[in-house]
């Protein structure tokens, strides 16, 4: 019985965190949309796998009414999604073009040099802090994931297998580090306490050091209807508004911001300390005014993101019913993690796709977690030769278009589930 009592006890804690802002604290109630149940996204099943029981957590994404971040309700313990991780990086050649092009930007603008410390939280396999080993500039990955992490260390980039938050950074700056660039790319939406991160942050950072943070952005999610971008591995949704007021509660400082065009438009913050040398440029006040006429500042707005959701999955069934109606063959191109957000959510699995390929080689011979659609190596298209494939990756449909213009051979068509349903010719897509 003691026992017990120690789960309940853990169990009431945890319902008391689950229904707080990850940001202010405040109590969350409303809905921003509702996914249903679904597995985690990056838990790729074996064969011997597909027999046994699989955990279902609840996808229901929810906005706090007074600072309005967007945020997943805690189910699953960040330990069982990152210290096996089936994302590399460096697989998606366009990201990886991306971070180096990053790393000559940041070198001029902040003059860094062999005196300089670089540091990456979520480093992932090292497709980004490589392009400083070349260019003589110290760095340091941080990054839980083990098996990610090791083919990073192959790459020669050093790199800590470890969570960040305060407690790493204090431990960091207590052996004399400090950071002249903190670099997170699409890791914010992945900390389950977001104050604890940035104070840690804040806390390595040097007295004229930058922050830059990647993340999507949600303007891109609410007008793209990106719904596909939620799962349990993201536990926030970030507005300009929303960083800006995660930044001020560590003294932290934006100074400029960015909007780039990956994963389907994201933004780029700079940070530094509140006193810093940095001059803020007017870009941030633009983007936050932009944000207030959208209606950022308003919960009407988040309110009508769901009915756009729903008519989307309605339309993409539709589609793929009456393709298979007509005894066509689809198949899925790519397995990411949204890929699976989208179909658990529509419910789409062996009923109506083949299988799926994927340029990955740790997800051939797997399934897609909930859906079961088994994964094969990208040459597997050559011989069963669909007549249609679902491209999951959509953020990347032109370079995968074009990476697939051999399949016009027979006359395949490629869908395109986001924002809406469409279908494209690889015959008109320009190399
Ligand atoms: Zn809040």
């Amino acid at each position: 019985m003691i026992g017990n009592s120690g789960v309940l006890a853990a169990r009431s804690e945890e319902k008391l965190q689950r229904s707080a802002c990850r940001l202010c604290e405040a109590p969350l109630a409303t809905t921003f949309v509702d996914l249903g149940m679904s597995p985690l996204c990056e838990s790729f099943l074996t064969a011997e796998q597909l027999d046994q029981m699989e955990p279902y957590f609840p996808l229901r994404v929810l906005v706090c009414e007074r600072c309005y971040l967007v945020q997943l309700q805690a189910y699953v313990r960040p330990e069982s999604i990152f210290t096996e991780y089936a994302y590399f990086s460096s697989y998606a050649t366009s990201w990886v073009e991306h971070a180096r092009r990053y790393c000559l930007m940041i070198r001029d603008r902040l003059g860094l040099g062999s005196n300089s410390q670089v540091f990456e939280i979520a480093s992932n396999d090292g497709y980004l802090l490589q392009h400083f080993l070349p260019l003589d500039i110290p760095v340091m990955g941080i990054e839980p994931a083990r098996n990610v992490a090791a083919a990073a260390v192959q790459k020669g980039v050093p790199t800590l297998i470890e969570f960040f938050g305060l407690d790493l950074a204090k431990r960091l700056a207590a052996d004399g580090r400090s950071a002249d660039l903190i670099i997170g790319n699409n890791v914010l939406a992945q900390v389950p306490d977001l104050n604890d991160f940035t104070a840690g942050m804040a806390h390595l950072l040097a007295s004229d050091g930058v922050i830059t943070l990647e993340f999507p952005h949600l303007e891109r999610l609410i007008e793209g209807n990106q719904f596909d971008t939620i799962y349990h591995e993201h536990f926030s949704y970030f507005s300009l508004v929303t960083v800006d007021l995660l930044a001020r509660r560590h003294g932290l400082r934006i100074f400029d911001v960015e909007q780039l065009t990956t994963h389907g438009g994201s933004l780029r913050v700079y940070l530094t300390r509140e006193g810093s040398r940095h001059r803020t440029t007017p870009a941030v006040a633009e983007l936050l005014t932009h944000e207030q006429d959208i209606g950022f500042r308003d919960i009407g707005t988040y309110t009508k993101f769901a009915p756009k959701v729903h008519n989307a999955k309605r339309k993409l069934l539709s589609l793929l019913i009456e393709l298979k109606e007509r005894g066509k063959t689809v198949c899925a191109y790519g397995a990411p993690g949204k890929g699976n957000t989208l179909l658990n959510y529509c419910g789409i699995g062996t009923d109506f796709l083949d299988f799926a390929v994927d340029r990955n080689p740790y997800k051939h011979g797997r399934f897609t977690p909930g859906m079961h659609v088994p994964i094969r190596p990208v040459s597997a298209l050559d011989a069963a030769r669909p007549d249609y494939l679902l491209i999951l990756p959509w953020n990347l449909k032109r370079e995968i278009a074009v990476q697939l213009r051999y399949t016009r051979d027979w006359g395949c068509k490629l869908i395109i589930p986001i924002p809406e349903v469409h279908v494209i010719d690889p015959r008109e897509v320009e190399p």
